[in-house]
């Protein structure tokens, strides 16, 4: 494999390449953000690796990423980005870089589009890292020597090689022979009007805005500074290198291109002669490897010392969301299985489009465990949160887990089982200071997970109470109320909660209805019901401090203030049934498999509905409950 072999690219791969040319534009500094994490990735990976097979580190003793910009004598500029990773065969160059083995890709693509609003969201929720190369360069070239392995015993440095216009790419084996120990450079051969990139500044501008925290490995710039060195004389030994004057307060060593320092040299170097001739000074270019991210990663730092800024850049980076968290809680604790660990835990600004079409997929992929900040997994499996709040998105650094746990003894680890709760309780606790705290946020919450929170309170008994205390209603005297302050404001003698439900109608509408009316008239507070999910909350919470609620319609009334033809009020009902389709699906199956004789409908009227329900109060609404909490007992 030694020519150089020309590979087209997969079609949906150059429909990417091209979307993310032409919509990611103005957010092109996202390449070093994606090109990091990439690295981060690889050296995580190898770590992870190394566990089991130590060989895979020959090569490079250390682990870490470095950058360097180079302008050449024609004005171009390339920027070179290497990390020591786990590196990439041929065939994973050619896989890995040239087709996209996600699920669902060709979905996406044509949403993405037609996404005109330019905001490149689509693209950085999908985590296309590779291809945003593209956005600052007519050309990329990929060095890659994978890690030695029982596998790959003898590896060979690979080059991938594609032009920004080109619907193929190369690759061939790298004529430079395995120049890197191990792991994986980037070469970005930079657009002329990315010029930019070449600055110091900007690239440790964008490190630390996006990059630095992120990463526990070492990131290191390759700097240059101009400095006045004696003239080197002839006749005379050349100026050892010690002896070049210090004038950084941290030593650094000058190095090799391929060749990284990682230890802190601090012993003082003295000058070894004292009777020297006074040197004529000359101006020299030194180079240094100027390590970026010094600081210990962000989850690690005393929530104290660290900005809002840095809290929303790191949410931004890891969880590839162009939108700023809504929320984060910063904490430490001890499991109490002896655990000591530190998290943090981000409320995301949207729920994922597919939240609520996926009601079946309960697994989250965005708790990223971490022992003593090394990376060990995202996918919790079945110790995963419940659906209600599988968005959320949490670190976890845990000190005291052996370091080799695999994903098999992670199922069955006392930290684990107990970390769930860990952040079920945390969660609740941030958002009821939200609730106490910060009524502009707390609206904000409302609009994007108040129905989460309905479905919480029926999905999840152990925390049904605090779930059910987050929910809020439209009352006829209200905006909103939660179930606490309807039971503060009832009147005298008053024992139940009063509620009309006519799904797909608005707070407004419903406060017309004549059953409102003569309650309104009399003082007494209605909630007023329209949304889907508040039946599937009535139906199973069924009361509130042994407060029952109770339709204000009657079961067979006809509601005689209709605004709507029974062809609308139709056509109504079948738009939500089918927004509403997966969830009403799922509730299905678990009413049928687990052999409740009941099946599951969106009525248009709760009425009908909700008295069944309480003519059998002990059947079907307790087995309901029962069946929709045991899938995540
Ligand atoms: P993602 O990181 O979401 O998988 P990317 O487009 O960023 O998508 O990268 C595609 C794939 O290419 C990665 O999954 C990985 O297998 C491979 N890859 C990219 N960069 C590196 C690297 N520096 N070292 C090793 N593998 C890499
Ligand atoms: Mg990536």
């Amino acid at each position: 494999q030694d020519g150089k072999e020309k590979h087209a690219y997969q079609s949906d791969v150059a429909r990417l390449r091209k979307i993310v040319i032409n919509s990611l534009y103005s957010h092109r500094d996202v390449f070093l953000r994606e090109l990091i994490s990439n690295a981060n990735d690889a050296l995580e990976k190898l770590r992870l690796t190394s566990l089991t097979e130590p060989d895979v580190l020959t090569g490079a003793e250390q682990m870490n990423i470095t950058i360097q910009a180079t302008r050449d004598e024609d004005g171009s500029g390339r920027i070179i980005i290497t990390d020591t990773g786990i590196g990439m065969t041929a065939d994973e160059l050619t896989n890995n870089l040239g087709t996209l083995a996600k699920s669902g890709t060709s979905e996406f693509l044509s949403r993405a589009e037609s996404d005109t609003s330019g905001n490149g969201n689509l693209i950085g929720a999908f985590g296309l890292g590779f291809y945003s190369s593209f956005l600052v360069a007519d050309r990329v070239q990929v060095a890659s020597l994978a890690a030695k392995s029982s596998k790959n015993p003898d590896p060979k440095q690979y080059v991938f090689s594609s032009g920004a216009d080109e619907n193929s790419f190369d690759i061939f084996t790298d004529p430079r022979g395995n120049t890197l120990g191990r792991g994986t450079e980037i070469t970005l051969f930079l657009k002329g009007d990315a010029g930019e990139y070449l600055e110091e500044k900007t690239i440790k501008d964008l490190v630390n805005k996006h990059s630095s925290f992120s990463t526990a490995f070492p990131i290191y710039l390759l700097t240059h500074r101009v400095e006045m060195v004696p003239k080197e004389v002839p006749e005379e030994e050349p100026v050892a290198e010690e002896e070049k004057p210090e004038t950084t307060e941290t030593p650094k060593e000058d190095i090799d291109e391929d060749e990284v320092v990682v230890e802190d040299v601090t012993e003082e170097v003295e000058p070894k002669e004292e009777k020297r001739k006074e040197p004529e000074l000359v101006p020299v270019t030194r180079e240094e490897w100027v390590q970026m991210n010094s600081q210990p990663p962000l989850w690690m730092r005393d929530p104290k010392t660290v900005t809002d800024e840095e809290y929303e850049n790191f949410y931004q980076a890891t969880y590839k969301d162009f939108n700023k968290p809504l929320a984060w809680y910063h904490f430490s604790g001890d499991s109490g299985s002896g655990v000591s660990f530190r998290a943090l835990i981000y409320i995301p600004s949207q729920l994922d489009d597919s939240y609520w079409q996926n009601p079946l997929q309960s697994v989250t992929k965005d708790i990223r465990l971490m022992v003593k900040r090394v990376f060990i997994t995202s996918d919790l499996g079945e110790d995963a949160l419940p659906k209600w709040a599988n968005w959320v998105k949490v670190v976890v650094d845990a000190e005291d887990l052996p370091l080799n746990v695999s994903r098999e003894t992670l199922q069955s680890n006392a930290f684990l089982k107990q970390l769930r709760g860990i952040i079920l309780k945390r969660l609740l606790q941030l958002l009821n200071r939200i609730m106490e705290d910060d009524p502009e946020k707390w609206a904000k919450i409302q609009e994007t997970y108040g129905n989460v929170f309905k479905l919480g309170a029926v999905e999840d008994l152990k925390n049904r109470e605090k779930l059910v205390q987050l929910v809020r209603f439209a009352t006829n005297q209200r905006n909103s109320t939660s179930l606490d302050e309807y039971l503060e404001n009832k009147k005298q003698g008053q024992n139940q909660i009063f509620y009309l439900a006519d799904m797909g109608k608005s707070a407004e509408e419903l406060s017309k209805s004549v059953f409102i009316e003569k309650l309104h008239a009399r003082g007494y507070e209605v909630l007023l019901l329209g949304d889907p999910l508040d039946e599937v909350f009535i139906t199973n919470v069924r009361r509130w401090k042994k407060i029952g609620f109770q339709d204000v319609a009657k079961a067979g009334l006809k509601f005689g203030d209709e605004e709507m033809t029974a062809e609308e009020e139709k056509a109504e009902q079948e738009a939500l049934t089918e927004k509403y389709k997966p969830l009403i699906e799922w509730l299905r199956k678990e009413v049928r498999e687990k052999g409740a004789a009941r099946d599951v409908i969106i009525s248009n009227r709760l009425v009908a509905s909700s008295c069944a329900i309480v003519a059998d109060e002990h059947g079907y609404t307790a087995n309901l409950e029962k069946l929709i909490s045991s899938s995540h007992a």
